[in-house]
């Protein structure tokens, strides 16, 4: 069977970018594949961070996937899988410095860590996409499902891979392929340019966990043109129709569309639509997601076990590494 492996940062609430640009597609590709998911905690240091809040934020993050839909034994929280750190040593030793430095992803936190308070920029921001490309590797994953904002990390990781397999004279990293849903790029609709994200602040994302009158004001208040008039659906208007189309909203979204191309939609109405779809939407994860909180402590013993579990294959890839990479193992 096929292996898909990905990952969500614990740096605060899951949104619907996150869910209808990869989330969704991990519940979807359960029945499919092997599938192992990661709340990567070692990733959420490369920004300024405060070490209680990331342990608090590493397990409410599980309980929204598992709200959402992941099965507990195929979720792993990857510092209890500590081979992801001693692998993205070595695949260091692989990746092109120069080619890090071109990340857009490294470009923009750097840039925004510049501008706050203590403008540092850690070394850890420059090099996790190695430790990325460690954690998809380290399972020799043929399949990644992530939004399109990590394209870019994914042909890296497929570079370093590359040039592992090279070095080694064998095909050992199997070279993973990206998977996009439908709507690979959801954006802010405070700032329908800009992706939504949690790190741009609050009103440039909508929580999966929102109550209704935080949906309801950020669609309300969602930007959807100038005002004046062109040939082209502006960005905002194409991202209200894109959460219908991702909620699978389909009847309502021809109809919608059909009064957009008889010039008679009016925006209140597509507000209106898009708001209830996400309000109904999170009503049902706030329900699963409380009923999973009465069982606190049981999931999180099985998400330690799921963990061990899933660290076996991890421990496996390292001792094949080291045997092909002339480092210290078992016959030594
Ligand atoms: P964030 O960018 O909000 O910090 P993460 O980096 O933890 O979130 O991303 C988790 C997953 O969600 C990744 O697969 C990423 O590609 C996807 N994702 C994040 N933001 C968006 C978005 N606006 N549209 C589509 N997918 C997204």
């Amino acid at each position: 069977m096929k292996r898909v492996l990905s990952a969500i940062q614990p740096t605060g609430d899951m949104h619907y970018g996150n869910y209808f640009g990869a989330v969704k597609n991990w519940v979807d590709l359960q029945d499919k594949y092997e599938c192992v998911y990661g709340v990567v905690d070692y990733h959420a240091m490369t920004m300024p961070y405060n070490p209680k809040k990331l342990r608090e934020n590493t397990w409410d993050v599980i309980f929204n996937l598992l709200a959402v839909g992941v099965n507990v034994e195929n979720l792993f929280i990857q510092s209890l899988v500590p081979e992801h750190t001693e692998l993205n040593w070595i695949l260091s030793c692989f990746s092109s410095y120069g080619q890090l430095t071109r990340m857009t992803q490294f470009k923009d936190k750097s840039a925004q860590n510049k501008a706050g308070e203590e403008s540092f920029i850690s070394s850890g921001l420059l090099s996790y996409p190695i430790l990325q490309a460690a954690d998809i590797l380290i399972y020799k994953a043929d399949f990644v499902p992530v939004g399109k904002d990590q394209q870019q990390h994914l042909e890296l990781t497929r570079n370093i891979a590359q040039r592992f397999n090279n070095q080694m004279g064998k095909e050992y990293f199997v070279l993973p392929e990206i998977l996009f849903t439908e709507t690979p790029k959801i954006m802010s609709t405070a700032d329908p340019m800009k992706k939504m994200s949690k790190s741009a602040g609050e009103k440039h994302s909508i929580s999966l966990f929102a109550d209704e009158k935080v949906i309801m004001k950020r669609i309300k208040s969602a930007v959807t043109d100038t005002g004046e008039k062109t040939d082209t659906m502006s960005p905002g208007i194409a991202n209200l129709f894109m959460l219908l189309k991702a909620s699978n909203k389909m009847d309502i979204h021809t109809s919608l569309m059909d009064d957009y191309n008889n010039n008679a939609l009016k925006y209140v109405d597509l507000k209106e639509a898009v708001a209830q779809t996400l309000i109904e939407l999170s009503t049902q994860f706030k329900a699963k997601k409380a009923e999973f909180l009465t069982n606190k402590k049981d999931i999180k013993n099985q998400i330690k076990y799921s963990s061990s579990q899933i660290r076996k294959i991890a421990q496996e890839t390292i001792k094949e590494v080291k045997e092909l990479t002339g480092l210290g193992n078992v016959r030594f």
